[in-house]
């Protein structure tokens, strides 16, 4: 053993298994157009990342292409520790122990939900075949309709076979692909908890695909944010959320308002005023733009103000105030549900205490000041 006697060997965790998957820099082009682009991944086993961006950005590319439904123009990918694709490689689809679930479940239609679920345990003898997809029927509640067809089953409960269906081969890694965005809203929150209880339940490493940012960062242990065949940031969800390292993150993930601001020693001041303090920029003046979001910033009406309430939109359990400042830009205050200061009232506009608010340096988020070396970064 060498330097890494402590830590585990490279890639592998701490008990020696390899990542469930690793993209080392994986790039699919159309023609001219991006697919994905120089991308780099590490899933450790038992993951369950969800991936989001934009539409377009590149997310379905990137399971097709672990999947081996798509070739790589350049990069490697490896599924538990063997080479799947790259220039050289590629292994078929169905050899790869990657499970798949389609937002349109993608059931064989002709046949019974028993026989979807053993589709693909051709490997097994037929009585072997049978009892596993018994114990994957078990474990999604559908035992009891294991012969219906496709046809006669709900929404949920057919993404609930096809989750079985892709369990069953026992996958290095299930790849999701918005998987709930065919149910409707009431459906939606509880087979989403069923399929992330089963995915943890069996141990199983999951990627999944999703273009709502509640679902990503509730669902996730871990958050990818694509742009433009990009990873933008791969981090826990509190942090994309909190600690956005780009403003395309900030804007994308939640809502945000940015607003021009100075840190002179130390004290972050916008046209609101005092923001807050930042730790290790005592002997700094800089230009940054400050994100604000709706949840960090408090409203008090007060007749000498210069800020007006310029439209409020009542959400149920918070009524969004959206404020226009003398220089013309705007916030956007969270209030409880049985707050609401009429369109035109003068507010003062503060921050909450004890937020510590991103700040941005162009598109880039900054912990230091610009131009020093690192110094202490904000608190965590
Ligand atoms: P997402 O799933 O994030 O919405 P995709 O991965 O489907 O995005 O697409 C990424 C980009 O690649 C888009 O610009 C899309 O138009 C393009 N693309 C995807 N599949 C094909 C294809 N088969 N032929 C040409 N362009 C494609
Ligand atoms: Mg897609």
């Amino acid at each position: 053993m060498t330097a890494q006697t402590k830590s585990a060997p490279a890639g592998r965790d701490a008990v020696g298994a390899p990542p469930a998957l690793t993209l080392e820099g994986v790039t699919k082009r159309y023609g001219s157009a991006r697919g994905v682009e120089g991308m780099d991944l590490v899933v450790p086993p038992g993951e369950l990342l969800t991936l989001i961006g934009p539409s377009g950005c590149g997310k379905s590319t990137t399971l097709r292409l672990v999947a081996g439904l798509e070739r790589p123009d350049a990069g490697t990918i490896t599924v538990a520790g063997r080479v799947v694709a790259d220039t050289r490689r590629f292994v078929e689809p169905e050899r790869r122990r990657v499970g798949l679930v389609f937002q349109d479940h993608a059931l064989f239609p002709h046949l019974t939900v028993g026989k979807n679920v053993e589709f693909g345990l051709h490997d097994l003898r037929s009585g072997e075949r049978r009892s596993r997809a018994g114990e994957l029927l078990d474990l999604v509640q559908l035992a009891h309709l294991a012969d219906r067809y496709p046809h006669e089953l709900s929404g949920g409960e057919q993404q609930r076979v096809a989750l079985a269906r892709a369990l069953a081969p026992r996958p290095a890694v299930v790849l999701l692909d918005e998987p709930f965005s065919s149910l409707d809203e009431s459906l939606r929150a509880q087979v989403r908890r069923d399929t992330v209880a089963t995915l943890r339940e069996t141990g199983t490493t999951g990627v999944l695909v999703t273009h709502d940012q509640t679902e990503a960062l509730s669902v996730g242990t871990r958050v990818v944010v694509m742009n433009n065949g990009l990873i933008e940031q791969a981090d826990s969800p509190e942090k994309v959320f909190e600690q956005p390292s780009t403003r395309f993150v900030a804007s994308f993930m939640g809502d945000a308002d940015f607003l021009p601001a100075h840190v002179h020693r130390a004290l972050l001041t916008c046209e609101i005023g005092i923001v807050s303090t930042v730790p290790g920029w005592a002997d700094s003046d800089a230009d940054v733009d400050v994100v604000l979001r709706p949840h960090e910033v408090a409203l008090s009406p007060s007749a000498d103000a210069t800020a007006r309430v310029s439209a409020v939109e009542y959400h149920g359990a918070f009524v969004l105030h959206h404020v226009r400042l003398a220089s013309g830009r705007t916030l956007r205050s969270w209030q409880p549900h049985d707050v609401r200061h009429p369109v035109g009232t003068p507010v003062t506009v503060t921050v909450a205490a004890g937020t510590s608010p991103t700040l941005l340096v162009g598109d880039r988020a900054v912990t230091t000041p610009p131009g020093n070396a690192p110094r202490i970064a904000v608190a965590p």
